[in-house]
């Protein structure tokens, strides 16, 4: 079968994105411990599934998300300023450590320390992968129907459905 909606597929890939002209190797799915997921529901960045489409097993991709497509365009305004009070006694945070923070609505997030000065930690709650283009190789390992578990869930059981939790 192909990948359409409500399929469970399991695929590798390699992603790099475009830094200063130079190719960054960002992270990967191996065909040992492929990425597992539940077609068209949103789980996915929405190109992405755009672009995985009607393949089938076996097949193999290559496809480049632009940023819009990706993880958004940089937000300026999201970069914001911690009083350093804030962290009481806890360690000081370092310039390119990742701070778990969790707003009023209880949402967790992560912010990036950008820089310190004696009274304020300067963090990017933007997305890590925010402004830059993404580049996606891989292939595609199987596809198989959802189960009725996974689509009253909403997400896969691993690659042959089976995975409890
Ligand atoms: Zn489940």
């Amino acid at each position: 079968m192909t990948i359409k909606p409500n399929s469970v597929v399991a695929l590798t890939y390699e992603l790099h994105t475009t830094e200063n002209g130079e190719k960054v190797f960002v992270e990967k799915a191996t065909e040992e411990n492929p990425l597992v997921f539940l077609y068209g529901v949103g789980m996915m960045l929405p190109k992405f599934e755009e672009y995985l489409n009607g393949l089938a097993a076996g097949a193999t991709y290559g496809f480049e998300l632009s940023a819009a497509d990706g993880y958004g365009e940089k937000d300026p305004s999201a970069v914001t300023e911690l009083p350093l009070d804030m962290f009481g006694d806890m360690e000081k945070p370092a310039v390119g450590a990742i701070l778990p923070l969790q707003d009023n609505q209880g949402h967790q997030f992560r912010a990036v320390v950008t820089a310190i000065s004696e009274t304020v930690v300067t963090v990017d709650l933007n997305h890590p992968m925010a402004g830059k283009d993404l580049h996606f190789t891989g292939t595609i390992i199987s596809v198989r129907e959802a189960t009725a578990d996974e689509l009253a869930h909403g997400h896969a059981h691993g690659i042959d459905g089976q995975a409890g939790h």
